[in-house]
């Protein structure tokens, strides 16, 4: 493949850039920009893989010295890409490294997609498409978790059980094979009664799998937490408080969070996606208006509302509203303002009729958040993501896969129930098959590929 070149590391100053190429005229196109510190050029010949040698990268039609570098080579197959690589350790500013990645291109390479360099490990073989996948994820990694669930899958643990399933498939596609082959040896029924048994076995084994994503979302996209209440309850203030800065508007006027802020945090391993919202609230005034509707939209699709009240005041009708809307969802009630005397909902039933957990805070001074945290970490079994064993999906993507997979097993576990042609049944279970395959990436379309290295970092 042609010899692609991209600057590896982000932009901006840093104590050192990385300039990477690969392909197959790589160490070519450096034997002509690169020089040793004595001057020498490089000995192609004499190069060796997973070694680092000192020199100067020139532009080679002045000779002048553009930087002092480090050059890393890899040699086909081992490297990332499984091709010839090189990596040029320049100084970590853009001027050098711009200056270094025109020298490569001008004598032979071509600019990079984002991704490239991974797709290429992936059409090379080295890995499959969900190790690919996890790459992105390792890299964008907000919390902890992710990223020990992300490494695992660079390892191969979610290959490994996608690939025992899809042998359990290939067995009973064996045993339907030999029956349709040898149709005189009646078999057909003895066959049926087994490929019944394993195909409720793979379509418990996939819908655990597609289960997981409850979790993988989580670990990967944080618990999406809307805050409600109504204006003054302390909204901002629990925001800010969690937050241990002032990102949110804290103010005694009365609905001046007019949108929706969002803030990912992680608390004590607790991944967090916080949106602040305006106050609920019965209102002509338009922008307001988009406030309260934004409000009941974000709660409606949140994973968790914490809905607040302030303690010192009575409910009212928008109070009303807001345990209304919690009522059937994941949602824990919090007392706020406890500082100050005058508890005016400790008592009140319409609250504690609900069957919520209860918290009693003071925004303002942190009280009752240790709780809070304890709280949500129980609703979510924070503490019981397994994510060691290649049961956890992550990727929305594979969940749709492992969704059609299910479908299909449902078609074949109908079609024996209805006693159609084994043959029949067969189709269902390769459809399957090529649905969990193309998790790790057999039968993927070009416009599939394509898509998912696009997501990528240029360089990566
Ligand atoms: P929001 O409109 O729901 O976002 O409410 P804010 O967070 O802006 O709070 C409204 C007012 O209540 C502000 O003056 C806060 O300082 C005050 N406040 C918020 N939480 C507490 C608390 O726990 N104790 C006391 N004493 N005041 C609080």
């Amino acid at each position: 493949m042609e010899t692609i070149a991209a600057i590896s590391t982000a932009t901006g100053n840093g104590g050192i850039g990385i300039i990477r190429m690969s392909g197959k005229n790589c160490f070519e196109i450096l034997e002509k920009i690169f020089r040793t510190s004595k001057n020498n050029k490089l000995n192609i010949e004499k190069i060796k893989g997973y070694t680092i040698q000192y020199g100067y990268i020139i532009n080679n039609e002045t000779n002048e010295i553009i930087d002092e570098v480090l050059v890393s080579f890899f040699k086909n197959p081992k490297s990332y890409t499984r091709e010839n690589m090189c990596e040029i350790n320049s100084h970590g500013g853009m001027v050098v490294e711009k200056r270094i990645l025109e020298q490569c291109l001008k004598n032979g390479a071509i600019l990079a997609e984002p991704g490239e360099f991974t797709k290429r490990a992936f059409l090379n073989g080295r890995i499959d498409l969900s190790q690919a996948e996890s790459i992105i994820d390792i890299i964008n990694s907000k919390t902890e978790k992710e990223a020990k669930a992300s490494i695992n899958q660079l390892q191969g643990y979610l290959s490994e059980n996608i690939s025992s399933i899809r042998h359990e498939l290939l067995d009973i596609m064996a045993d339907i094979e030999a029956s349709i082959d040898y149709p005189e040896y009646d078999i057909e029924e003895v066959t049926n009664k087994k490929a019944m048994t394993l195909l409720e076995n793979v379509k418990n084994e996939l819908e655990q799998l597609r289960e997981s994503f409850n979790t993988g979302k989580i670990l990967k996209d944080g618990i999406k937490t809307a805050i409600i209440g109504r204006p003054n309850a302390g909204k901002s203030s629990l925001l800010n408080t969690i937050l241990k800065e002032e990102r949110a508007i804290v103010s005694d006027i009365e609905g001046t969070t007019r949108d929706t802020i969002e803030e990912f945090v992680t608390i004590k391993g607790i991944p967090l996606k916080l949106v602040d919202t305006a106050g609920i609230r019965n209102t002509q005034d338009k922008i307001e208006g988009i406030g309260v509707e934004k409000a009941l939209k974000v709660a409606d699709d949140a994973d968790l509302i914490l809905a607040i009240f302030d303690n010192t005041k009575e409910l009212n009708e928008e109070d009303i509203k807001i345990l209304d809307l919690i009522k059937n969802k994941n949602s824990i009630i919090l007392l706020n303002k406890i500082d100050l005397e005058n508890s005016k909902l400790e008592k009140e039933v319409r609250i504690s009729n609900l069957g919520k957990d209860i918290v009693k805070i003071s925004a303002k001074n942190r009280d009752g958040i240790e709780e809070l945290y304890k709280e949500i970490e129980k609703m979510f079994n924070i503490k019981e993501i397994d994510i060691d064993n290649g049961k956890l999906i992550t990727n929305i993507r594979h969940k749709n896969q492992i969704e059609c997979g299910i479908k299909s097993i449902i078609e074949a576990i109908n079609a024996i129930n209805l006693s159609l042609p084994i043959d029949i049944i067969s189709i269902y279970i390769k459809q399957t098959l090529e649905d969990l395959g193309k998790i790790t990436g057999e039968n993927v379309t070009e416009d599939i590929i394509s898509e998912i290295f696009s997501k990528f970092c240029l360089g990566k």
